[in-house]
């Protein structure tokens, strides 16, 4: 059969009807789903949804200065604005590598640094280079919805692993592993203040869920965007800083801003190379300009930064769990988090989080709702949980927005005892 003779067969039929099988997972974000539920409320609805830095502890100004600066020397640079180096610029690998070595307790040499466009752009590396479609890997449940948006277009297989109070309950998972009839390739993972529960993995539980990892060959994909961003004291080391096997994410979304893209990949031994060439497949390399811009803001002023960005969030995580205590109904929990930007609610008496969304957003008050942190976002095991987002309001909102989730959570259960 000639290719004139399949043009035959496939007349009439349009490219739309003929895209890769991985194209569904392109047709299915979370985020639709969330603007279709939360628009049609009041102007002044207060939104728990976000998961960005605040407003007030963005520095403009020193990354304005930090942009100036850089522009000159890329006036003094030749071939500064040329393609360059795949992993990134050298000077940033540096900066990062000395910055995690003294926060984190991460020793990475430059090699094993390459810079990201974010983090999630990280995540879709390794996935490329570790899985074929019909792999397993490991997630948590709940976990960050972005990373199931990427793992989804891999065609994996989900194993989920519950959290108890002190995150991933290794405990289950080794049982799970243990009448598993496949082996999975990856873990993904969020040890540090996680999204979305807040919770954190104490030291001895790190090392026992390496060594379950290492015993079945799984490679641990640490994603630790919210690590710096303690609020009562510094957490347990990283988990990479424990094995040089992991694979280790940062990012400067969290501490800095989303908008300049700007992440990396501490690879693990024997993947830096890898990474790096994938890297040039994909868009050669992070842009150079911005590169320098985030090496100019970051050096000798960072972590005088978070000082101050940490006092705001701890301000804001206050207001939070006390508007929970006081106006919450009895028989909901919340997690304690001691850093990142959420907090983790179960609601009392088998409350469906997304049949209240859309009731709590008509009254002025929208979060997200815990079973989209799962494959396939839907649980039911997670049916009564949301998300709530600390770091992006200030006190008298989060105050004046658990009133109004006190509020619709009572209304909407005197509408179904009514309706019932
Ligand atoms: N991982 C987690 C756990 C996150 O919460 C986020 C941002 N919400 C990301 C990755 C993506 O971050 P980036 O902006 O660095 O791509």
């Amino acid at each position: 059969m000639t290719a004139r003779d399949v043009l035959k067969q496939t007349e009439g039929v349009s490219p739309l009807s003929r895209l890769a099988q991985r194209a569904p997972a392109f047709q299915n974000s979370p985020w639709e789903k969330v603007d279709r539920l939360v628009s049609g409320g009041p102007a002044d609805t207060i939104y728990f949804g976000n998961g960005t830095p605040s407003r007030e502890v963005i520095p403009f100004a020193r990354l304005q200065e930090a942009s100036q600066r850089a522009w000159a020397e890329v006036m003094e640079t030749p071939g500064a604005l040329d393609y360059g180096n795949a992993a990134g610029l050298n000077e940033l690998r540096d900066l990062i590598a000395a910055r995690i070595k003294r926060n984190l307790g991460i020793r990475a040499e430059r090699q094993n640094i390459i810079i990201s466009n974010g983090s999630q752009q990280a995540i879709d590396y390794l996935c490329r280079l570790m899985l074929d479609p019909g792999d397993t890997i490991i997630v948590e449940g709940p976990t960050y919805l972005g990373a199931l948006q990427i793992f989804d277009t891999y065609q994996v297989n989900y194993i989920v692993a519950p959290l108890d109070d002190c995150g991933l309950d290794v405990d289950h998972l080794r049982a799970t592993l243990a009448s598993s009839p496949v082996v999975p390739k990856l873990l993904y993972t969020i040890p540090t203040f996680q999204n979305p529960s807040g919770l954190t993995m104490p030291l001895e539980r790190r090392q026992t869920l390496i060594e379950l990892m290492r015993e079945y060959g799984v490679l641990i994909l640490e994603d630790d965007p919210y690590g710096e961003l303690w609020i009562d004291e510094p957490p347990p080391p990283a988990l990479r800083a424990l094995d040089p096997g992991v694979a280790y994410l940062g990012t400067f979304s969290k501490t800095i801003a989303p908008g300049i893209r700007s992440g990396w990949v501490v690879a693990p031994d024997g993947f830096a190379e890898m990474l790096s060439i994938e890297k040039e497949i994909v868009d050669i390399h992070n842009e150079r300009l911005m590169m320098r811009i985030v090496r100019n803001t970051v050096d000798g002023f960072l972590d005088e930064h978070l000082i101050g960005a940490r006092a705001l969030y701890r301000a804001r995580r206050d207001a939070m769990l006390s508007g929970l205590a006081r106006f919450l109904p009895s028989g909901t929990s919340w997690s304690l988090p001691g850093g990142g930007f959420f907090v983790w609610v179960t609601l009392p008496d088998g409350i469906s989080a997304v049949e209240l969304l859309p009731f709590a957003a008509k009254r002025g008050v929208a979060f997200l709702a815990g079973e989209w942190f799962y494959p396939g976002y839907v649980s039911a095991d997670a049916a009564s949980n949301l998300r709530l987002n600390f770091s992006t309001l200030p006190e008298e909102k989060i105050e004046e927005g658990l009133r109004r989730l006190g509020d619709a959570i009572t209304a909407f259960v005197e509408q179904g005892d009514s309706s019932s």
